[in-house]
């Protein structure tokens, strides 16, 4: 990709930049633009280098690492998940991350990716819908309306053309945030007071509650055919929110089957329980949805290829925006077998 000069600074986008890079884009277009990016990614699949991200579990949560390469960059995420977080004040999910050039292994740019996980959690989300979405879809039921709700709802709206966001959750004050923030948005929204409420008419239903354990928030009763379900919350060992009956009627398409067999709604099934991965369905390999009575699952958990294609588009857009700082982050030597000299020639300056 980029040659790092003499002078190896490293950009970096901070939390502020890349709210600002957000505004400046328009969020709305910048999901249409990482749907296009991710779905571009997944048509060239079998060039990634592909692992289960790499888990450090706690009673209370999970710190994961999530690293790929394409043979020229090479892509890494640092991402938590602690659901009880947010009675600290403190956010369920947090993230930062790095491109690298392969050719050199020095990094092209590190960045904040809390916000850009939100933004590709729900540009990843729209994309799978738009391949298995009933035709004509319009209303979305939204469970769980918090840290990512907002953006899921816009996703949706923006890749593909839902007009209603049906939302629920346990606690009413997320739900007015959610209210209050899709306010002037374009869609109408409607807060209900249970989750067969929300899903009422809506031929999609978002599920993104965080509780670290099997939750049941949508069972089997609830679903008629014919929907799809956008399941993104259930992401983690003993961590799920769907009933097994409702697995067990749907069409599951999931990002990476080694990770989500132990991750995904479907750890709730046999190891052998068939599924059909999203990018065979982009590349015409696999089918998918084929009827409209099909009850469809995409079974989200977060793939690496996603964080990759998130980051690689932050970092064309680098230099167009000037939205970064240079870091002073690589030992950066003028004979470079002389690392120990170059402290002794800083105590000099
Ligand atoms: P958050 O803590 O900000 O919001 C979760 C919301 O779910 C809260 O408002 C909570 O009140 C609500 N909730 C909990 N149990 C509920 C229930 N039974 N019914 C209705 N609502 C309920 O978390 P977040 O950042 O929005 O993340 C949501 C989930 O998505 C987390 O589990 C997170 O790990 C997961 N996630 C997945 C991906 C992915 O790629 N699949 C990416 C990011 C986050």
């Amino acid at each position: 990709m980029n040659t790092p000069s003499k002078h190896a600074y490293v950009p970096f986008v901070s939390v502020d930049n890349m709210m600002r890079l957000v505004h400046r884009i328009g969020i709305e277009r910048m999901l249409c633009d990482l749907a296009a990016e991710i779905e571009a990614d997944f048509l060239r699949w079998p060039d990634f280098d592909k692992t289960p991200r790499v888990a450090s579990h706690s009673d209370i949560g999970v710190i994961e690492l999530m690293p790929t390469s394409d043979g020229e960059t090479y892509g890494f995420k640092y991402v938590n998940g602690h659901p009880s977080n947010t009675k600290q004040g403190l956010q369920t999910v947090t993230a930062f991350g790095l491109l690298a050039d392969v050719a050199t292994g020095y990094p092209l740019m590190l960045s904040e990716m809390t916000i850009l996980t939100a933004l590709r959690t729900a540009a990843t989300s729209a994309m799978a819908a738009r391949w298995l979405a009933p035709e004509g879809a319009s209303v979305m039921a939204l469970i769980g309306n918090g840290a990512q709700a907002e953006f899921q709802a816009l996703a949706f709206k923006a890749v593909c053309g839902i007009k209603e966001v049906r939302l629920y959750d346990i606690d009413p004050a997320a739900t007015r945030k959610c209210v209050r923030n899709l306010a002037g948005s374009g869609l109408v929204v409607t807060p209900c007071r249970s989750a067969e409420e929300a899903i009422l008419n809506a031929q999609i239903i978002t599920t993104c509650t965080a509780d670290k354990q099997f939750a049941t928030i949508l069972t089997d009763n609830m679903v008629g055919s014919g929907v799809h379900i956008n399941a993104v919350g259930g992401d983690c060992p003993g961590k799920t929110e769907l009933h097994r009956d409702i697995l067990l009627r749907s069409s599951i398409f999931v990002e990476y089957p080694p990770q989500t067999r132990i991750e995904g709604e479907i750890q709730q099934l046999a190891s052998d329980h068939p599924v059909a991965e999203l990018w065979e369905v982009i590349t015409g390999r696999a089918a998918g949805r084929s009827s409209p009575t099909q009850t469809t699952l995409f079974d989200s958990v977060g793939f690496a290829v996603e964080d990759f294609s998130a980051l690689r588009y932050v970092h064309r857009r680098l230099k167009e925006f000037g939205l970064y700082q240079d870091l002073d982050m690589i030992a950066d030597p003028d004979d470079p077998r002389d690392l120990y000299g170059m402290i002794l020639r800083a105590a000099k300056g």
